[in-house]
């Protein structure tokens, strides 16, 4: 039996994870079928409950139902409990178990495909959304010294609270961050789907600074801004995207896929 796995949100029908899975699916030889589906906005829950009782074995979700689909789950790993959002749900014995890849996407990404060891790297992670929240876990544990900027200042002081008294992360506004520099700049926030750039003073970048915007599919203003103000590497959200996805299908079939062909499929 072909085992059923989807992509959940609202929108949905952009999404590429269909052929990233589907493309995972077939290099490890792994019998599973892999859909969009778009849960009304007031219909998460019972489009869960359905898949559930349609014996799905599991699902993806994206926006908006990340916070919502944590409140729901009967089990979470750690990193969904620090991030209070999960993109990744397990149907196992009639229970729903909740993890979020994405902060392990993100490090897969600038540790392995871009070569940038966090330990002791400055970091400045802008936003405080539920990509922020989703990543923040994993850049702290990498080592990374963590400065996280958002418009609301009291979100992003909240979302730091409760990894200040173990590192070195504090939330600042924009303004803030006039005169100092940071060697890895993580552009968290959803400015880059309204063509905006968050209010950036000049001189950011440390020499050799690695500029990296979750966005992907587009030249973004951030990136126009970071190679203007010379950051030497610059990424797109792309290689996030299919390293996460390798997590949850990791979690979900237990057998590892290879990113990099995948990656390059897209890339071409
Ligand atoms: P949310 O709506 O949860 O959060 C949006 C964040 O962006 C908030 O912190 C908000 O600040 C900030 N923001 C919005 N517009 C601006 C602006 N013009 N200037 C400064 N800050 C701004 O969105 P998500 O966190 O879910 O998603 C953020 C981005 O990450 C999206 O572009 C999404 O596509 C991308 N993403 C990529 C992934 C990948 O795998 N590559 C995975 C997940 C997300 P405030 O709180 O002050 O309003």
């Amino acid at each position: 039996m072909t085992d059923q796995y989807a992509v959940i949100g609202n929108p949905v029908s952009h999404s590429k994870s269909p052929l990233i899975h589907q493309a995972f699916a077939e290099q490890t030889q792994q019998d599973i079928s892999y859909g969009a589906i778009e849960a009304p906005l007031d219909g998460f829950k019972e489009t869960i409950q359905r898949l559930v009782r349609e014996g799905y074995k599991g699902c993806n979700v994206t926006v908006p139902f990340k916070f919502e689909a944590y409140q729901l789950c009967n089990q979470l790993t750690g990193r969904a409990r620090a991030a209070q959002a999960v993109n990744t749900l397990l149907f196992r014995d009639g229970e729903i178990l909740g993890d979020n890849t994405d902060g392990a996407g993100l490090l897969a990404d600038i540790e392995q495909n871009l070569g940038r060891k966090l330990l002791f790297r400055k970091v400045l992670l802008m936003g405080a959304g539920g990509a922020a929240h989703g990543v923040i876990w994993q850049l702290f544990n990498a080592g990374a010294s963590i400065t996280v900027a958002n418009r609301n200042l009291d979100k992003a002081q909240k979302m730091v609270a409760e990894f200040a008294p173990y590192g070195t992360v504090s939330a600042c506004s924009y303004e803030a961050l006039a005169g100092k520099q940071f060697d890895v700049v993580v552009n968290a926030t959803s400015s880059s789907l309204s063509d905006t750039l968050p209010p950036l003073p000049p001189g950011l970048f440390a020499p050799n600074a690695l500029a990296y915007d979750m966005m992907y599919g587009r030249q973004t203003p951030f990136l126009i801004f970071a190679a203007q103000q010379g950051a030497t590497q610059l990424a797109d959200g792309l290689g996030m995207l299919v390293e996460q996805a390798a997590e949850a299908f990791f979690k979900w079939r237990e057998v590892r896929p290879d990113t990099a062909p995948v990656l390059a499929r897209l890339r071409a």
